[in-house]
């Protein structure tokens, strides 16, 4: 079980993986985007990590509720009403739990793609970062084995997820302006979707 002070733990991981991988993300955005999800993700989770001081005697659903609240007004572009709100409900649907097991997650996991799905009103196959969630939930779904083997097929499917991205033509966000051309780039919300997934499979094995 994840405790809350493991939840802080994990979601300050996050805001480092994020800041290492600020200039990887804004590269992939930049032939099918407008070169900012790097810096807008790595902009929200500095502005997160400066709110957890204040959020460590409370519950997990107010954590990720902040989390989200927070990222909601400081990311700009697509991703950060997408990832706020996700973070947002995920919290909501965790109540005033102060233990989060694998059930919890998925459940989060779930939560989360839907309300991406509703806000951006996409779906799977249009190079988004559904095309990584939705797999990793599956995967963790479907799987049979320890919390940790279920978790690291949930990531190997997030990294196929992204893989595939480069197959797909781009029918949501600014890459759908491209068209065609958005064949063959690897999406930059699913990244860093699965650079997220990747910190806490790291982080619960640990
Ligand atoms: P913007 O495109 O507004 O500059 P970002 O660069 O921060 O925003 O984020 C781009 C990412 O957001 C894309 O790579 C994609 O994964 C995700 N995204 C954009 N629009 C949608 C949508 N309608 N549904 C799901 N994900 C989306
Ligand atoms: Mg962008």
């Amino acid at each position: 079980m994840i405790s809350t002070e493991k939840l802080i733990s994990i979601i300050t991981a996050i805001a480092g993986t994020i800041q290492r991988s600020k200039d990887f993300l804004t590269e992939l955005d930049m032939p099918i985007g407008d070169s900012d999800h790097g810096i807008n993700l790595a902009r929200g989770f500095q502005a997160v990590v400066a709110k957890l001081p204040t959020l460590a005697d409370k519950d997990a659903g107010t954590i990720l509720k902040n989390v989200g609240m927070t990222l909601v007004s400081t990311v700009g572009g697509a991703s950060g009403p997408l990832y706020g709100t996700a973070f947002m409900k995920a919290g909501g649907a965790m109540g005033g739990k102060t233990e989060l097991g694998l059930d919890d997650f998925l459940t989060m996991l779930n939560v989360a793609i839907e309300c991406v799905k509703m806000r951006g009103k996409s779906t799977t196959g249009e190079q988004t970062m559904l095309d990584a969630m939705v797999p990793a939930f599956e995967a963790i779904r479907d799987t049979e084995g320890t919390d940790i083997a279920r978790l690291q097929a949930g990531l190997t499917a997030a990294k196929a997820g992204v893989e595939a991205t480069k197959g797909m033509i781009a029918t949501k966000g600014r890459a759908s302006y491209l068209g065609e051309r958005s064949l063959g780039h690897q999406d930059p919300g699913a990244t860093s979707f699965t650079l997220m997934l990747e910190t806490i499979v790291n982080a619960v094995e640990s």
